[in-house]
């Protein structure tokens, strides 16, 4: 296994829109279990390819505290069950260190193949279901920030370009 960069808001590689998976195949298993690592390490909740520069339809969530729960979605789809609004703090591996309300449906239909390239169908509340929502926008090119007003993600956007300049000139 080997840990994955991953990139950083405002990078545009960020925007692109990632294909689904054509097979699951030992290669794909190969970067979910990277993804997973990478994700482990960070600390974080989610990743999607996306964010590690890989644009197919991946991603890996695990809510548990002791990665016991991975779950792995490839080519996911989710219909909304309930249309009632919630707000959750959100954070994002790619916008490292700002955390923000964000409103979303807290009840999903999933579907998605798994590790196995095996069809996985189930419903998705609360924490998961706004965490599946999240890394699925990463994979249409969208982030958490975007539901934000332009000033805050104008102002993060600053502080990370600064943070930025200052790795490259280190
Ligand atoms: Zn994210």
């Amino acid at each position: 296994m080997s840990k994955l960069k991953i990139l950083e808001f405002p990078d545009p590689r960020l925007r692109t829109i990632a294909e689904p998976v054509s097979a699951v195949d030992d290669s794909i298993r190969q970067l979910v279990d990277d993804m997973f690592e990478t994700m482990y390490d960070a600390p974080g909740i989610g990743l999607a390819a996306t964010q590690v520069n890989v644009h197919q339809q991946i991603v890996v969530i695990d809510l548990s505290e002791d990665q016991s729960e991975p779950l792995t979605l490839i080519n996911p789809e989710y219909t909304v069950l309930d249309d009632t609004l919630e707000e959750m703090q959100e954070g994002c591996l790619s916008v490292p260190g700002f955390f923000d309300n964000v409103n979303r449906p807290q009840r999903i239909q999933v579907t998605s193949l798994n590790r196995e390239g095996e069809e996985q169908n189930f419903v998705a509340e609360g924490l998961l279901a706004v965490c599946i929502q999240h890394e699925l926008d990463h994979l249409n090119g969208k982030l958490f920030v975007d539901y934000l007003s332009a000033l805050k993600r104008n102002r993060i956007r600053g502080k990370l370009e600064k943070k930025h300049r200052a790795e490259v000139s280190n």
